[in-house]
């Protein structure tokens, strides 16, 4: 940089780089999911721009977003489509209270959203978080039960190892211990059944097969509770937060049966599963099936803005549906429900849904990093290499003949991504899990290099 520039240069902008940022940064920001003591070694990185798969930060790094900035981003960074359409939204209309008032972004995304859900989810309730949306769903299935006269359906059974976000409802129904643990006395008492997660199959078991074994566990979890029970909770097809820890769909098909014959909701949380990521737009498709309650965040705005939505049916819908001294409404809400900039976001990627063949795309792409991600599975310390769509994970462990995995203590998934971002990538392993969720706009090429980097992780995060 020229002198001249540096003392022209009015704006913070001239003189902003990493450093300063980061250092200003620390004085006021808290980051989430952080100790904030490890930026002691490691400062936040400062992004300057995004585009496509990439990210910049001050100094001119470039790093490829392999986890699509927490699952939210589908179709890259400063996506021109969305960002127009976000830009002519805040030009007309940029809030307005959804109660009382409404908004043609709110109605067309309602209809469109409706239209591509499974059959039978006619009924769309906006909220702004994942989170949201769960405790939307969870108090909505209590109520529903409590509006048919069935007080005592209250509790909620939900899967080992699951994830449903981080307030106090949500994180009820989650059990990864590093999220819930120290919050415990704080939670409702959940009923938990192991998960049909697939890395725990028997030697020579099929997935379909273990999905059908584990559910003898969930079968007598319903019978046994079926009389308190309110709802089931899932994420289908994958545990993302879990470890990318995956199911066959057929568990899916079981509990939708197990739920209609037990007399308990289902509901399903695709908050961060839902909008191509497991290989179809929705995981329940997989399975056919069309759970009471559909929970739907992160991709909804292409990783624009917070928005999330609870898609229900008409069995529900009316069971809150009656004269106002009956006293049975929904009386839920958030400030920003249905904020118009965010549904104008989520209208903008269903647009690039159904004008461009997505999925199709994403086939081969997929196909590309299972290709790329083969010669892992023979490492020493790899116990298994597992895909569903657009997610590849791959399971690191001490010892791969007893699983063992390394001791959390050791933080060997820090050393992953701090190498793979030196390289270029932006992986953030789960414990010893190093996976790749990347956006949708990928070239083949990228993927070469993002599966390369993941490659020379695990080998960081394995050395001795
Ligand atoms: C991220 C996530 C949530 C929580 O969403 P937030 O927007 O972070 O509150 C809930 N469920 C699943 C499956 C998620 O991955």
């Amino acid at each position: 940089m020229s002198e001249n520039i540096h003392h022209a240069g009015s704006a913070d902008a001239n003189r902003a780089n990493n450093a300063t940022l980061a250092a200003r940064d620390l004085r006021h920001v808290w980051h989430p999911c952080t100790q904030m003591h490890d930026h002691e070694a490691l400062p936040p990185i400062p992004v300057r721009r995004g585009a496509g798969v990439w990210l910049e930060d001050y100094d001119g790094n470039r790093y490829l977003d392999a986890v699509s900035s927490w699952w939210t981003n589908l179709f890259g960074h400063a996506n021109a489509r969305i960002s127009a359409a976000v830009a002519a939204q805040a030009g007309t209309l940029e809030h307005v209270m959804l109660a009382g008032f409404t908004h043609e972004p709110a109605i067309r995304l309602a209809e469109q959203l409706t239209a591509l859900a499974p059959a039978g989810l006619t009924r769309c309730f906006y909220a702004d978080s994942g989170s949201a949306a769960i405790e939307v769903a969870l108090k909505m299935s209590f109520h529903y039960w409590l509006n048919r006269g069935q007080a005592g359906k209250r509790r909620f059974l939900a899967l080992s190892n699951g994830y449903h976000g981080e307030t106090l409802g949500a994180l009820s129904v989650g059990d990864v211990p590093l999220y819930r643990e120290t919050y415990q006395p704080l939670l409702l008492p959940v009923i938990t059944v192991p998960s049909p997660d697939c890395y725990l199959r028997a030697a020579g078991e099929s997935w379909a097969e273990h999905a059908r074994r584990s559910f003898a566990d969930m079968e007598a979890a319903l019978e046994r509770h079926a009389g308190e029970l309110a709802a089931v909770i899932v994420e289908p097809l994958v545990q993302c937060a879990g470890g990318m820890r995956m199911y066959d769909p057929l568990y899916l098909r079981l509990l939708r049966d197990a739920c209609d014959r037990h007399g308990v909701h289902l509901i399903a949380d695709e908050i961060a599963v839902g909008f191509g990521r497991t290989g179809t737009m929705f995981a329940c498709e997989q399975a056919d099936i069309t759970p009471d309650f559909l929970c739907l965040s992160k991709g909804l705005t292409g990783g624009y803005l917070p928005l999330s939505v609870v898609l229900t049916g008409e069995d529900v819908y009316g069971a809150f549906y009656a004269e106002y001294a009956q006293q049975r409404a929904f009386l839920h809400s958030h400030s920003y429900t249905g904020n118009p900039l965010a549904c104008a976001a989520a209208l903008a990627t269903l647009d690039i849904f159904a004008t461009e063949p997505v999925l199709e795309r994403n086939r081969a792409l997929a196909a590309h990093m299972a290709a790329c991600a083969a010669p892992l599975a023979a490492h020493p310390h790899v116990a298994e290499v597992r895909q569903c769509g657009m997610i590849l994970a791959i399971e690191t462990v001490r010892d791969r003949a007893t699983r063992a995995p390394y001791p959390w203590q050791e933080r060997r998934g820090l050393r992953a991504y701090r190498h793979a971002l030196a390289r270029g990538v932006l992986l953030r392993p789960l414990g010893g899990v190093i996976y790749c969720m990347p956006p949708y706009v990928i070239t083949p090429q990228e993927i070469e290099l993002m599966l390369g980097v993941a490659g020379e992780c695990v080998d960081m995060a394995c050395a001795p």
